[in-house]
């Protein structure tokens, strides 16, 4: 076992980084508020002796490990906001702020990249390349990801790499895929204007309301007629805001929703359709209406060189690779991916609850797994890498 990755992580102790987690835990901040956040992972990275490398980001940190011995530069992300929600867990650790709680598990993904980074420290020297540490704000509003890109300390770098809790995989286990694993996740806002009249004379008026109904109706025929068998999409009308009174047609109605799509070919003809209906079912009512977008990230494609790295890297760290379904939920790493090459995996994290529940909790026994798996993950990818340019391996 001399110099293998597990002994390094050993000697560090993960116990340290169960603490470091439940810290996070008791003081979750929002995203692009994570100053306290930012402060103890620099603390935490400066007590290694781990190079900060300054991005001129108002929250998240980038650090870095390696440049000894020349080769590629990788990059590791995880992601450390948290959710408005107030936390039911009862835990003795619970969040201690009130309304805000890690209800997606970032703590841990800090925790296990803060681990990764210790144990990779500690063999520095034996690293062919440069290992560079993303602690990404704001994922959670989907804007993090462009924030690190723009600040160019991505610039030049090979690969990235990340991972997501899995509440229903076991502990032990990895979820690893080639191709899509989370969706485009775009929002809508439909505004459709009517003119309003008293209700019992609707000829008066144009009724929004009787429009909102037959756009919810007819944007159904999306996902069951416009898009194939083989791919798949979700569309939903979340909130429908109008009228004051019982007797009066009001002027407007309001829908939001999402969208969620696996690809980028489905997701524009879903996008196109959707203005489509909006804007025939309110001219054939007589009414007026617009959509506004709120653009999502786009899905997550994994590069499928690096999901064999993946899977050599899981065996490696002794993990037991499955095949997981994808989610329907978006994730902002699909940014970087669109510029870098990039792979995102799922941990068994043996959950009670899924993402973003208040009860929402994990094993902590997934992090020794975690720190594992990206020491191991580093080390291949290097190698790998420097090798060839990670083709097949
Ligand atoms: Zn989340
Ligand atoms: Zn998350």
């Amino acid at each position: 076992m001399t110099g293998h990755p597990l002994e390094s992580v050993s000697h560090t102790g993960f116990e340290k980084f169960v603490q470091i987690r439940r810290h996070l835990h008791q003081y979750p901040e929002l995203s692009n508020e994570e100053f306290e956040t930012t402060k103890a992972i620099r603390g935490w990275l400066a007590e290694a002796g781990i190079r900060i490398v300054e991005a001129g980001l108002a929250t998240g940190v980038i650090a870095e490990v390696g440049g000894v011995r020349p080769g590629p530069v990788i990059a590791i992300r995880a992601d450390i906001d948290a959710l408005p929600v107030q936390e039911e867990t009862g835990l003795s650790y619970a969040s201690r702020i009130p309304g805000k709680m890690h209800a997606c598990g970032h703590d841990f993904h800090t925790a296990s990249l803060l681990g990764a980074a210790y144990a990779l420290k500690e063999r520095e020297s034996e690293l062919q390349g440069t290992v560079r540490f993303v602690f990404q704000p704001a994922e959670e509003k989907a804007k993090g990801a462009r924030q690190v890109l723009d600040s160019g300390v991505l610039d030049g770098v090979q690969a990235i790499f990340g991972l997501h809790n899995k509440p229903d995989l076991p502990v032990g286990t990895i979820g690893i895929k080639s191709g899509p694993l989370m969706a485009a996740a775009d929002g809508f806002v439909v505004e459709v204007d009517g003119k309003g009249s008293h209700a019992a004379v609707p000829e008066a008026g144009l009724d929004p309301i009787v429009t909102a109904a037959h756009i919810i109706t007819a944007l159904q025929s999306i996902v069951s007629r416009n898009v194939s068998a083989l791919q798949s999409a979700v569309i939903s009308v979340t909130q429908l805001h109008s009228g004051t009174a019982w007797n009066v047609i009001p002027e407007k109605a309001v829908l939001e929703g999402t969208i969620r799509t696996f690809d980028e070919q489905v997701r524009a003809q879903v996008l196109e359709r959707f203005s489509q209906v909006v804007d025939g079912v309110t001219s054939a009512l007589g009414t007026s209406g617009g959509v506004r977008w709120i653009e999502g990230p786009p899905p997550v494609i994994n590069d499928e060189a690096l999901a064999q790295l993946g899977l050599e890297a899981a065996a490696a760290a002794g993990l037991e690779a499955v095949v997981p379904v994808p989610s329907p939920a978006g994730e902002d790493f699909a940014v970087y991916q669109r510029e870098i090459p990039g792979l995102f995996v799922f941990m068994g994290t043996a959950g009670t609850q899924e993402w973003h529940h208040p009860a929402f909790t994990l094993d902590e026994a997934a992090i020794p797994a975690s720190i594992r798996f990206w020491t191991e993950l580093a080390d291949i990818a290097l190698k790998q890498l420097a090798s060839g340019g990670g083709e097949q391996p």
